[in-house]
């Protein structure tokens, strides 16, 4: 039997990063497996519905490049993909239940179902639920005789349909990451599966669509756990435990000090992206890891690893690596603490390691929203000289921003330190040497440089550092000579006379 696996998220507000590494390892496992990857939408809610929460998903899955086999608008034979549409199909499944006896109508009312927790706390229970030991005394067609639950229907009155949860049995089912799992039914309650009005619960949708998408194994996080003992009763109660998926509950992710669930407040406390891409709602904007300027080959890895490793040293992985790695017996069922400085360390090893072209290119765009159209032909040799001290996307929009405009501030304490007379007379020295140069590549501009420093007894760290301040400002930074010749001769030459005359004027008011 093929694998066939799906990601299965409701839209009720942004994927969490979670959701991600949901959809990842489902991705993982199904193509692994030679299998197929499903796109679910679980829109069944319409209280908790949030507009363009979809859209949200389905973008976020595609700039990961996790894209489904199947899904909403992508063909498929098991649609449609979006459970709103297949909502008059949960109906019959229901009422096949009640047919067979594993489900019965319930007629009580909000009123109703108060004063039966009300009562059942008076008598001392802790945690009251619907379950077998109240249904005799409840309003439903177990504890009503069959003439009065046909005249109710009959009347119209409204109904639920719930899950005869049988008492005292066990329900034992094996999880791929946490091994065997048994809960008792008598820690169940009689689940709503169809609400009044017709539209089905989670519970049911879930498991209903499972079992008609042929889904083979069920990968999701940890808080759907203890649903699963309910749906391992579904898939007796349908009678379709022999192809019932197999279960794989994956391991909380964990905030940075390691406790409790990482949520939506923690990114915006510390100032980390907790979704993938920029999200904004009454509660406030939120900028993704997009936003934040990682790549997203960098984020899966990052993801990958929150659950799982490979049992190696190795940790950069692509995505065809992962597949090839990936196994669910790795994940982890202890929680997974999130570390953001982890995540800006993959991000620069991609980085560092990205092709020049290729990193160019995803840089173009933001350059361009910058500074206005930014001559692209230069851009490779610039990644080049400064993807090695990037951690994300701006710091190479940011750090080589007088490539592309005038620089702004100049450091006007290193200038006053090193600057004087003398070396005003060697820069125009220097400047014109740059200026007859006839190649201006690096190379050729050390060999300018550099004997000129010897010739003259100059220090070489302070002339470096002034040149490197005279053209962007600053005397830190890259490769002076590579950077020299990344701005072309003309800029060079220009910006060095301005600053001969800009550091006489520092050095002046200095003595001032
Ligand atoms: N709709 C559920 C969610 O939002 C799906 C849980 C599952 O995968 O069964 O996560």
């Amino acid at each position: 039997m093929s694998v066939r696996v799906r990601f299965a998220p409701s839209p009720t507000g942004p994927l969490h990063i979670g959701g991600v590494r949901t959809a990842l390892y489902n991705y993982l496992f199904a193509r692994a497996n030679n299998g197929t990857f499903i796109l679910r939408i679980e829109d069944t809610d319409q209280t908790r519905y949030v507009e363009g929460a979809e859209g949200y998903i389905v973008e976020a899955l595609s700039w990961c490049g996790l894209e489904p086999d199947e899904g909403p608008g992508i063909s498929g034979d098991h649609g449609p993909y979006r459970q709103s549409e297949r909502k008059d199909l949960y109906g019959h499944y229901a009422q096949q239940l009640v047919e067979s006896g594993k489900a019965y109508y319930a007629f009580d009312t909000p009123e109703q179902l108060e004063r039966m927790r009300e009562d059942l706390k008076a008598e001392g229970v802790h945690t009251p639920k619907y379950d077998s030991s109240v249904r005799e005394r409840m309003h439903n067609s177990v504890s009503l005789p069959a003439e009065r639950v046909q005249a109710l229907l009959d009347q119209g009155v409204p109904y639920t349909i719930r899950l005869l949860v049988p008492p005292d049995e066990q329900v034992t089912f094996v999880d791929r990451i946490r091994g065997e799992i048994t809960f008792s039914t008598s820690e169940l309650d009689d689940k709503v599966l169809l609400k009044t009005g017709g539209m089905p619960t989670y519970h049911l949708a879930n498991v209903v669509d499972d079992h008609l998408m042929g889904i083979t194994h069920v990968i999701r996080g940890e808080e759907w756990l203890s649903s699963t003992a309910h749906h391992v009763l579904l898939y007796r109660a349908f009678g379709w435990e022999a192809t019932m998926p197999e279960f794989a509950h994956l391991p909380l992710i964990l905030k940075p000090s390691g406790q409790g669930k990482l949520s939506k407040r923690d990114g915006a406390k510390f100032g980390f992206p907790v979704f993938p891409l920029f999200w904004e709602d009454t509660s406030g904007a939120f900028l993704g890891f997009r936003e934040e300027g990682f790549l997203p080959e960098a984020m899966l890895n990052f993801l990958a690893f929150l659950g799982w490793n490979p049992g190696t040293e190795q940790e950069i992985f692509d995505l065809n690596e992962l597949v090839a790695a990936f196994s669910l017996e790795q994940v982890s069922r202890s929680g997974a603490r999130f570390d953001y400085d982890k995540a800006l360390w993959f991000n620069s090893q991609y980085l560092q390691t990205m092709d020049d072209q290729t990193l160019a290119a995803r840089l173009h765009p933001l350059l361009n929203a910058k500074y206005g159209k930014v001559d692209a032909a230069i851009l490779p040799a610039y990644c080049n000289l400064f993807k090695e001290r990037a951690q994300v996307l701006g710091d190479l929009v940011d750090g080589g921003s007088y490539v592309f405009e005038e620089p702004g501030d100049y450091d006007d304490a290193f200038v006053s330190r090193k600057w004087d007379a003398q070396m005003a007379t060697h820069f125009d020295g220097l400047k014109d040497r740059l200026a007859d140069l006839s190649e201006f590549a690096p190379q050729q501009i050390e060999m300018a440089i550099k004997p000129y420093i010897q010739d003259n007894g100059l220090r070489f760290g302070d002339v470096l550092q002034l040149l490197r301040c005279s053209v962007s400002g600053s005397p830190k930074g890259p490769d002076v000579f590579r950077m020299l010749a990344l701005l072309d001769q003309e800029t060079v030459v220009r910006r060095m006379t301005a600053s001969i005359e800009r550091f006489n004027h520092v050095k002046a008011i200095e003595h001032g």
